[in-house]
């Protein structure tokens, strides 16, 4: 199933949020709007409530680089994405290239899921791989990875991913808020909403696992 089919096909089943983005459409998807979900009650005012309006879909990669607060956003996955703007697209192509930027490869990780053919990297595999001056995380302990987990990850640390990978194919990640968190921010049912997926622990866990993996040694030595 492509991209744009599975996007079609969500849309018509009443999906229309992912992230923080409300996603509006008549029932020919020619005719889109995105929209910070803080925003909607300005997009509905006549003036559309002031908000700036776009119609490249490429602005979404400037729109999602920086938060409200000029802060660079570690994964496009934090929940702080900025507000203040709509975007009016009119096609579902445009839609798939918006969405793309706000949330990089979030669709097809969704689609490849649905089909059974989602590789999900587990977090030892994530760590062998490391070389140059990120080889020394491999060696964090489960227990400090277990609780850089809910260090890092989940909407508290403003990630608002859902995990699937686990240590490694037979240690799951304990239970915790951030572990079994949905992907979906917001009070929204799950069948209206594309969560948002973790397959691989991001660049930023890795690095914190290099920070924890020192400080582990230091401790060893003292
Ligand atoms: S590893 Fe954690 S912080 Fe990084 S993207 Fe995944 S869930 Fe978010």
């Amino acid at each position: 199933m492509s991209i744009l089919q599975f996007l079609s096909d969500s849309l018509r089943n009443g999906v229309h949020r992912i992230g923080q983005i409300e996603i509006q459409t008549n029932d020919s998807i020619d005719q889109i709007q995105l929209v910070h979900v803080d925003d909607i009650p300005l997009a509905a005012q006549p003036d559309q409530g002031g908000l700036k309006v776009h119609r490249d879909p490429e602005a979404a990669r400037d729109l999602s680089t920086f938060s409200e607060d000029g802060e660079y956003r570690f994964t496009k996955g934090q929940t702080n994405l900025r507000r203040g703007w709509l975007m009016e697209l009119s096609s579902l192509d445009e839609l798939r290239r918006a969405l793309d930027l706000f949330y990089p490869a979030a669709l097809g990780l969704l689609a490849a899921q649905k089909e059974g053919r989602l590789e999900i990297e587990h977090l030892r595999d994530k760590l062998n791989r490391q070389t140059g001056m990120y080889r020394f995380a491999r060696t964090i302990s489960d227990a400090g990875a277990q609780q850089l987990v809910r260090e890092v990850c989940g909407p508290a640390h403003q990630c608002a991913k859902r995990i699937l990978w686990q240590l490694d194919a037979t240690t799951s990640l304990e239970d915790s808020d951030a572990s079994r968190y949905s992907g979906i921010p917001g009070d929204i049912v799950e069948s209206e909403a594309f969560p948002l997926l973790c397959r691989e622990a991001c660049n930023h866990f890795v690095a914190e696992c290099r920070k924890v993996s020192k400080a582990e040694a230091d401790r060893a030595k003292a």
